[in-house]
């Protein structure tokens, strides 16, 4: 029997793929290498914003109509989670609609598959070999905190940390699979093990961390150094970049920060539920270049959040011209069903939400080709992904550009090199 999955969404849903590989191939199947070849076809879908829902409905009728006769389909992930009667009866295609950590690999169809706790802990499932020279190392899964945006909370739940024995193992077997570079990836990651933590103590404290200085991730960082070549953070709160974790990442040789700053307007953050403001976020960019100068900083914003001035705007656009980011996401605001900002009053129009996504999109790619162009000249050292294709620690995977290397250099090596040229995004290395 073989089985084929599709992911759709951010890289938690890919760390939730290979696990259900893992679990697959341990019950005996093998990996398919498409859809057509499949007995068994997955689609781990995304459910964080409207157009992410469309792309996963889209995949799953894709699917439906290139699976071979007789294949199951299957659809799990943040979609079946939230949306599992709804897809059950709008989606006769699909066999199973299976929400998170449902087991379905022997089951006869059934309509849908839910119940309030997983068959299995898809957290802590073994996974197959990694197939670069990076993976991604899902330490947490669900999030503590309620941004007026999200509804991760509302079906992933609250905060429940991996130990760190469980993150090392799973480390210690991709490193020994030819994983070089680990990106550590949770929904709050700089807030890992402040539920254990708090299960333990049996405090019920509803504020994960901010500037505590007992930071559990500080010394999960430093194990994991030992580990792999590289040890990469994405989504890091701001207010949780604590001096110890600051320093305990630049230790780790990968000075790249993964701020998720969403906005930078202060009254607006509050509208968002967030913490923070500009000057705050500079002050952390400003110590961490007083550090490290060579650091790399990415972002991501939401334009159009209900209430959002022009004055908000401009100190968006302000605050980017000053930070220097060397890369940022931007995405328009997307109601979700069941969290306030739905129904907030001051929704901005969607065009002018466009239209300030727009704004913003160009100053900072104008900033991202200028920090681009002055890697040229620099060494680096570099990881070879696939042939021609290497990072620095400047570039996370998937996410930035690349440094294009010479086609003949081995997958999993590393070798220094020097930057020669800039292409857009990318950098090419001689
Ligand atoms: S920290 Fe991230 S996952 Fe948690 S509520 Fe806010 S946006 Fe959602």
């Amino acid at each position: 029997m073989r089985y084929y999955i599709e992911t759709l969404g951010c890289p938690k849903n890919q760390v939730d793929s290979d696990k259900l590989g893992g679990l697959l191939e341990h019950r005996g199947y093998e990996r398919a290498i498409s859809v057509e070849g499949a007995d068994l076809v997955v689609a781990n879908t995304c459910a964080f914003i409207e157009a992410a829902r469309e792309e996963s409905i889209d995949t799953v009728l894709d699917l439906a109509q290139r699976r071979r006769e007789g294949a199951r389909l299957v659809v799990t992930g943040c979609l079946a989670e939230r949306y599992a009667d709804e897809l059950a009866t709008s989606l006769p295609e699909v066999d199973v609609v299976a929400g998170f950590g449902q087991e379905f690999a022997a089951v006869t169809p059934v309509r849908v598959r839910r119940s309030p706790r997983s068959d299995f802990d898809l957290l802590n499932l073994p996974r197959p070999a990694a197939e670069a020279p990076w993976a991604y190392l899902k330490i947490a899964e669900g999030c503590d905190r309620r941004c007026g945006f999200c509804a991760i909370p509302s079906f992933r739940g609250d905060q429940r940390s991996r130990t760190p024995e469980a993150v090392l193992e799973e480390a210690r077997s991709l490193a020994a699979g030819g994983v070089r570079e680990l990106v550590l990836v949770a929904q709050d990651l700089a807030s890992w093990g402040i539920d254990r933590r708090r299960r333990r103590d049996g405090r019920e404290a509803a504020e994960p961390l901010d500037d505590a200085t007992d930071q559990p991730l500080v010394g999960l960082v430093e194990q994991l150094a030992r580990e792999a070549d590289r040890v990469r953070l994405l989504y890091l709160y701001p207010s949780s970049l604590t001096p110890r974790l600051i320093e305990a990442i630049l230790a780790t040789g990968v000075a790249y920060f993964d701020l998720s700053l969403q906005h930078v307007a202060r009254a607006h953050l509050r509208r968002m539920r967030r913490w923070g403001d500009s000057d705050r976020f500079l002050e952390r960019i400003d110590r961490i270049r007083s550090l490290e100068p060579t650091a790399t900083f990415r972002s991501s914003f939401i334009l159009g959040y209900p209430g959002e001035t022009e004055d908000d705007h401009r100190a968006l656009l302000a605050f980017l011209e000053s930070a220097q980011l060397d890369w940022a996401g931007f995405f328009p605001f997307s109601p979700e069903e069941g969290t306030p900002a739905a129904i907030a009053p001051d929704q901005v129009d969607p065009a002018l939400a466009l239209e300030r996504l727009r704004e913003a999109s160009e100053t900072q790619d104008a900033i991202t080709a200028r920090r681009r162009d002055d890697l040229v000249g620099t060494r680096q050292v570099l990881l070879v992904d696939a042939p021609g294709v290497a990072r620095s620690v400047h570039e996370c995977p998937e996410i930035d550009g690349i440094v294009e290397v010479d086609r003949r250099r081995e997958v999993g090596s590393m070798f220094e090199a020097e930057i020669v040229a800039s292409r857009g995004v990318d950098v090419v290395a001689r």
